[in-house]
């Protein structure tokens, strides 16, 4: 919680729920992400949060972009990125957007399949590939790994075929999982990247670029190391694998980005004895899985959460407005709450700038979708 957020919900007491998030603090994970990783270029994953206000200051400080869909990239190219910053790293795409995307200068595209990179030579002739390899996802908080990426072998074969198709054959991504707590991680996959890179270049195929994808966590409540940990041990494992022949690397951050930069204002509706079925109280915020908090699927993320009142704490239920019971917050997970908190209190749920605006429903029993002022 930043002066600066605390100030704006003191002054303008905006509706709730609402995200309000700091600029200040973009800005400077932006810059320790520069410093942890000097090298890399950064393309921000603006799923985490495509507010045009984020993307105007990235664009000012130089950042490139992972877009997934045509949408997102009219989105970047309307806050000023150029097309050669932009690179469309979904793996799944319509052949019509690929297309639009070519049309509007972007020649960077992702694959991990065959009937994708047909796609791709079809509807931008001549663009720059790169094929993700799966990884297990382990020490991830949010996985990624069972829906995408091929294993290394098919990942050869299929850069081999992009070069026959007339594309140029640039590089290898992977994603170790979102919300990475283990800086190891990148070890494995960036070993079988530098092994494909020196099988591919004795066939004459010189890859160019390695796309470290994203993971890099924001805290929330349990601590993760920092960044410069993250840094040294990424930096090392591309020296170890890669010796002096280092590719080009790009890194894909989203949370960490925007992450602990951002906070969302709920308010609580209900508080509820249920003893037939929990011995805690049900408390139920004006927010839940469906207005935003998706990333509480399996009690996966953890938002700090805290009220202003300072009496003692019980264990609690925390749930959602919608008629869904699927909209239940943290069951398992010990939350405590003052015991004299009052319905219509207002909470703050932390580090709530990633994956919170773009995951909320439109109008699920009429809740609008998340609110985000930036600031
Ligand atoms: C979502 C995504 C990212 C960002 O992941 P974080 O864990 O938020 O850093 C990066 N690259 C790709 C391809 C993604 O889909």
């Amino acid at each position: 919680m930043t002066r600066k957020i605390s100030r704006f919900l003191a002054q303008r007491r905006p509706q709730t729920p609402c995200l309000v998030l700091d600029l200040d603090i973009v800005a400077q994970n932006y810059a320790k992400l520069r410093q942890a990783m000097p090298d890399a270029e950064i393309f921000y994953a603006m799923k985490a949060n495509p507010a045009a206000e984020v993307l105007a200051l990235l664009v000012r400080l130089g950042s490139s972009f992972d877009a997934a869909s045509i949408n997102e990239i009219d989105l970047v190219l309307a806050a000023g990125a150029e097309p050669e910053r932009i690179s469309f790293g979904n793996t799944i795409k319509k052949q019509a957007d690929i297309a639009a995307a070519y049309a509007r200068g972007v020649r960077l595209f992702a694959f991990d399949a065959w009937g994708e990179l047909e796609k791709i030579a079809a509807a931008a002739p001549g663009s720059k590939v790169f094929c993700r390899i799966a990884t297990s996802g382990a020490g991830a908080e949010w996985p990624l790994s069972r829906k995408f990426g091929c294993d290394p072998a098919t990942a050869g074969s299929l850069l081999r075929l992009a070069a026959e198709l007339g594309l140029q054959p640039y590089g290898l991504s992977f994603h170790v999982g979102s919300q990475q707590r283990d800086p190891e991680q990148w070890d494995h996959a960036v070993g079988e990247a530098a092994t494909l890179f020196r099988m591919l270049a004795d066939d004459g195929i010189e890859l160019e670029m390695l796309n470290i994808g994203g993971g890099l966590p924001t805290r929330y409540r349990n601590r993760i190391p920092t960044l410069c940990a993250y840094g040294a041990v990424i930096r090392r494992s591309l020296r170890h694998h890669f010796g002096n022949r280092l590719p080009k690397v790009i890194i894909e951050p989203g949370r960490q980005m925007v992450g602990d930069a951002g906070i969302i204002q709920t308010e609580v509706v209900l508080i509820a004895d249920r003893e037939d079925v929990d011995s805690r109280r049900w408390v139920y915020l004006d927010i839940g899985k469906f207005g935003g908090l998706a990333e509480t699927i399996d009690e996966a993320i953890k938002y700090p959460i805290r009220s202003r009142r300072r009496g003692p704490a019980d264990r609690v239920v925390l749930a959602g407005p919608t008629c869904d019971s699927a909209d239940v917050l943290y069951q398992a997970s010990d939350y405590r709450l003052p015991r004299d908190l009052r319905i219509g209190d207002k909470l703050e749920i932390r580090s709530a700038g990633a994956y919170t605006t773009t995951y909320a429903s439109i109008a699920f029993n009429g809740f609008e979708p998340l609110r985000c002022y930036c600031i």
